[in-house]
């Protein structure tokens, strides 16, 4: 690998799904802060609910995920109930109704039995309006897929499903604690499809332990073979020092920052190859479908579920860990299951930290968004290109390697430069300077 790319590529940003990111998020806000701006929504609001399933029956090394271990099933039995709880009471705190997305996310969303799911949706369906419903969807793990649960979901209405598979060769999914064959996973889209839901992502990821190049094309190839619309790449972000689970994976078994650029890269044109658009960093989909539509119509988005299409006028997040994305900034729930429900029980929102934006905020947040998004980014909201001289100047080696261009007042990305987009979002980082947060990999 060029060794002028090595470096970009062995340095560490910010995902950026939020500005600022979570790691400077700060106690200052609280469920007071959360209920007032939940209560200062417009009535015709449209809102994007975000529903936590803190549980998984196993925990995978690899994990990031806010998640615990249920091997029994009270905990999800009191998770649900605390669930409902909390939908009566953020639907009480405010007049905006107006429901347009709904995201299951985890942890294990299916974990929740067939019953179970249909409780919580019909709950939603009790105190939100969700006659302008769009986009439905839910992540799942293919191991724990059968035919009552997928027509659970299709009942209410979910039009997406994604799939956790990360890699489909078995010496891979050993060293990650993650064994699911392909039949498995096929068997799960197979229960999926017949109970009508025919929107299918599936996400996979390279950098994993013993993973090559070769393992990542042979996993492309078949899980193309069940003929997903979309397909998520991500980069396995090795941070033990924040998820313990980690630690079972030795830093020796896991690709270089090299190999891993080469891995990301044999990916894209293997699924290139295979049909599918490249969209933003780590997103590829069929031509038609609506989420490559939008990126090629500059539509396209980032939130806390990475790329999306639509944005709502709020997220609101409902379970442990949850965040909130209000007009007035990000509220999170407490992440522990216990200390979630106490507040919930105690009738309080369980928000444990926050971050109210301000305008600089807003604009910084935009303009990352954008270089995320389009590659490309406009300054004028930060006073044009002269106002950013110390922005410009982290930018340096970029801008004189050509990578990176300043055209008047936008900031431009080399197709070079695309794979490194998460360093020039940084330059913008007001807080990255400030805080000794640590983070993944830039590839
Ligand atoms: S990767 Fe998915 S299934 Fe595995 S522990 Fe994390 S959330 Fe649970």
């Amino acid at each position: 690998m060029d060794s002028r790319l090595l470096a970009y590529a062995e340095r560490q940003a910010p995902r950026y799904t939020s500005y600022p990111t979570a790691p400077h998020f700060s106690a200052q806000t609280g469920d007071s802060a959360a209920q007032e701006w939940l209560s200062e929504l417009d009535r015709d609001a449209s809102l994007s609910l975000y529903l936590h399933v803190p549980f998984c029956r196993q925990l995978c090394w690899y994990c990031g995920c806010n998640t615990y271990a249920a091997r029994r099933d009270e905990p999800v039995l009191d998770f649900v109930d605390t669930l409902l709880a909390e939908i009566d009471l953020v639907s009480s705190f405010s007049s905006a109704k107006r429901v347009t997305e709904i995201h299951w996310g985890g942890g294990t969303p299916n974990i929740l039995s067939p019953e179970q799911f249909k409780r919580i949706a019909e709950r939603l369906a009790q105190r939100f309006d969700l006659s302008d419903l769009a986009a439905h969807a839910i992540e799942l793990d293919p191991r724990y897929v059968d035919a009552a649960k997928a027509e659970a979901y299709a009942a209410a209405g979910v039009n997406r499903v994604s799939f956790g598979v990360q890699d489909l060769n078995e010496r891979v999914q050993q060293a990650i604690g993650r064994v699911q064959p392909l039949d498995i996973v096929a068997r799960a889209v197979e229960f999926v499809r017949q109970a009508g839901i025919d929107e299918i992502n599936v996400d996979l990821m390279y950098g994993l332990p013993h993973q090559t190049v070769d393992d990542l094309r042979n996993s492309i190839r078949l899980a193309a073979g069940l003929n997903p619309n979309r397909v998520a790449l991500f980069g396995y972000a090795h941070v033990p020092w924040f998820k313990k689970r980690q630690r079972l994976i030795p830093e020796a078994s896991l690709p270089g920052a090299g190999e891993r650029f080469e891995q990301a890269a044999a990916a894209q044109s293997e699924l290139e190859t295979l049909g599918y658009v490249a969209i933003g960093l780590d997103h590829f989909a069929l031509p038609a479908d609506e989420l490559a539509r939008a990126a090629a119509s500059g539509a396209l988005r980032r939130s806390f579920q990475g790329y999306v299409v639509q944005e709502a006028d709020a997220i609101v997040g409902l379970g442990p860990s949850a965040i909130s994305t209000l007009p007035q900034g990000y509220a999170q729930n407490a992440p522990e299951p216990g200390a979630w429900a106490q507040a919930i029980l105690q009738g309080k929102l369980a928000t444990v930290r926050g971050h109210a934006l301000s305008a600089d905020d807003r604009i910084r947040r935009r303009l990352i968004e954008q270089i995320m998004c389009d590659f490309e980014g406009d300054l004028a909201p930060l006073g044009g290109a002269a106002a950013c001289a110390d922005e410009l100047a982290a930018l340096t080696p970029m801008l004189s390697d050509g990578m990176v261009r300043i055209e008047g007042d936008k900031v431009q990305l080399s197709p070079e430069a695309q794979p490194f987009c998460r360093l020039v979002g940084m330059a913008f980082d007001a807080y990255a300077a400030r805080g000794a947060a640590r983070h993944s990999r830039a590839v």
